[in-house]
């Protein structure tokens, strides 16, 4: 791991604290809908819990709520972020005055996308759980182990279950919603580049690593796995894909950009200068 000094691009990385608290919320859920499933002696029985829990109006409200926080949290931190790039540029005031009007433009269009998606994810939790249950009584029947020890195998199992759903959701879904919350921003601004940037942590994939710095049109994601002579497992943008923490470093100006700069262009990652790149952009 390298050690590096806080720059403008750590700036445009979602703040590791709406992850955390999302995770805490979403335990937080999981555990109310365990609470109703201790008593469950059987798998029927459990799975009838996960059922309620799937069609209980409060699970929904609750579900919403959380998605929400997470989502406004994530808008108003990056706001924050906005601002302080506007004041660091000669093109501030162009951006404050886009800061002030989106919320009646299309960005309040993309925030309730990202609410409605999140909350959807929370509330497929339980559904999910019982498929997994399905799945594994029906693979520990055909090794002929009793279903009551079944049922109290899972009864051990369950809070697992949740807790690795919700840490899932939380790791992926805040970068991804907060690719999406920069990319509205960027369109409403006109602005049609960002760098991939990673988390610089042990956890960076292979394939990302080699994203790191790399110049980007929000209109051509690239295949970080075909660019670096993996199976190809899609096309997309920093931050959106599971498990991954990278995230886009929105390209406000070409000053602060060290030429030549790595750019994905044509289906490959090239090295171009300053001029080469604008007349491209
Ligand atoms: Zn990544």
């Amino acid at each position: 791991m390298t050690l590096r000094k806080n720059t403008a691009k750590d700036l445009w990385k979602p703040k590791r604290r709406i992850e955390e608290m999302y995770k805490r919320t979403l335990k937080q859920i999981a555990s109310q809908i365990q609470v109703k499933l201790k008593d469950a002696k059987t798998i029927e029985e459990i799975l009838v819990e996960l059922k309620k829990a799937i069609n209980s109006p409060e699970f929904s409200r609750y579900a919403d709520r959380a998605a929400m926080k997470m989502v406004t949290s994530l808008f108003a931190d990056a706001g924050h972020t906005w601002r302080q790039a506007a004041r660091k540029n000669s093109k501030g005031k162009g951006i404050y005055e886009a800061l002030k009007r989106e919320l009646n433009g299309p960005i309040g269009g993309s925030i309730n996308e990202q609410i409605r998606r999140n909350a959807h994810l929370i509330k497929s939790m339980p559904l999910s759980i019982s498929k997994d249950i399905t799945e594994h009584v029906s693979k520990e029947a055909f090794k002929g182990r009793r279903a009551e020890y079944i049922a109290e195998d899972l009864q051990k199992e369950i809070p697992t279950m949740f807790e690795s759903k919700a840490k899932l959701i939380a790791r992926t879904e805040v970068s991804k919603t907060s690719t999406a919350l920069t990319k509205a921003r960027c369109e409403n601004m006109g602005i049609d580049w960002y760098i991939w940037r990673t988390s610089e942590d042990q956890r960076v994939r292979k394939s990302h690593y080699h994203m790191e710095g790399v110049i980007v049109n929000w209109n051509n994601p690239p295949s970080p796995e075909a660019l670096n002579n993996e199976k190809n497992v899609g096309y997309y943008h920093a931050g959106n894909i599971y498990n991954c923490r990278c995230y886009p470093e929105a390209v406000i100006i070409l000053d602060l950009i060290k030429w030549p700069s790595k750019v994905y262009y044509n289906g490959s990652i090239v090295r171009m200068t300053r001029k080469q790149f604008e007349e491209i952009m």
